[in-house]
């Protein structure tokens, strides 16, 4: 047995859990996580917005985070929201960094069992493969040239983690105003651009995991046996219908359409505004 103590057992507060969210999605998108999954992980949640709103800043109080960055859906907006996640997260000092977008349900339990996997000794960047193959950028050279580049990165709208010894090193091209010239610089949004600079600056690898989802793959091929083990869940409309995990109740599709109420309950079935199990 070795005499060193290894590092600490991972704990939900070494999570930093970043929200990215727009003025016009507070009440629709925003208030369903505050409802739901934020109420299990409000001390490491951080909303990132471009507006001021005194209902939501009521209930998340320095929780929420009012950027400079425009409300509008351009890239140098969204790397901008990016960029204060990650700067807040370098100065939180916390172990683990996981963006996800105002659409995802995040499983906090599920996400501590994953994240507990890995060693702080490595170089960690966990997601869901955007593509099933790397994308293609043109990184601009001195002299007018370019050169062609190829990484695979992590859908922002799936969720993704990176741990602090990789963050500190992607500093030089992510921190402070870098995040958005690094982005600028290769014409990508922003989960690209954390995949560019892991791997095509770092070298680093995009460690694939099934367990994060976004709205762009088919929800309802997930078995309700298998809810409870995924880190990130979504929601939303493709080709005109609603997109969504599939689970019988507690709440009917009409007074929870997105599924996150139900899916709450499965998961914290004592939630007051859940229906009780009544003992036989
Ligand atoms: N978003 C934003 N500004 C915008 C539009 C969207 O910050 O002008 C955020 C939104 O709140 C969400 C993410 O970007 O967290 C992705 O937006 P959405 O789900 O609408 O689009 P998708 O890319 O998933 O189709
Ligand atoms: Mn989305």
């Amino acid at each position: 047995r070795p005499l060193r103590p290894g590092p600490p057992e991972l704990q939900m507060r070494d999570i930093f859990i970043a929200i990215k969210t727009t003025q016009a999605f507070h009440h629709s998108r925003l208030e369903l996580l505050l409802d739901t999954w934020v109420s299990r992980t409000r001390e490491q949640t951080f909303v990132f917005t471009d507006s001021p709103d005194e209902s939501i800043q009521e209930r998340l109080g320095p929780h929420l985070v009012v950027t400079n960055c425009s409300a509008e859906h351009s890239h140098p907006a969204l790397s901008c929201k990016m960029a204060a996640e990650f700067d807040a997260f370098l100065a939180s000092g916390l172990r683990w960094f996981c963006h996800v977008d105002d659409d995802n349900y995040v499983n906090p339990r599920a996400l501590l069992q994953l994240l507990a996997t890995f060693s702080p000794a490595h170089n960690v960047y966990v997601g869901r493969p955007s593509l099933n193959r790397p994308i293609h950028a043109s990184e601009p050279q001195p002299r007018n040239r370019t050169r062609l580049v190829q990484f695979w990165f992590a859908t922002g709208g799936a969720g993704f983690c990176i741990n602090r010894k990789l963050a500190l090193k992607m500093a030089p091209w992510a921190s402070g105003p870098r995040f958005v010239d690094t982005s600028a610089l290769i014409r990508l949004p922003d989960d690209c651009t954390v995949g560019y600079i892991v791997e095509c600056k770092l070298g680093g690898r995009l460690q694939p995991s099934p367990l994060f989802h976004s709205h762009l793959e088919t929800l309802q091929l997930l078995g309700v046996a298998q809810l409870p083990e995924q880190v990130t869940l979504s929601y939303g409309v493709f080709e005109g219908k609603l997109n969504v995990i599939k689970l019988p109740g507690p709440f009917s599709p009409e007074e929870d359409p997105s599924r996150f109420r139900s899916l709450h309950c499965l998961l914290f079935p004592d939630t007051p505004w859940c229906p009780q199990l009544v003992a036989r």
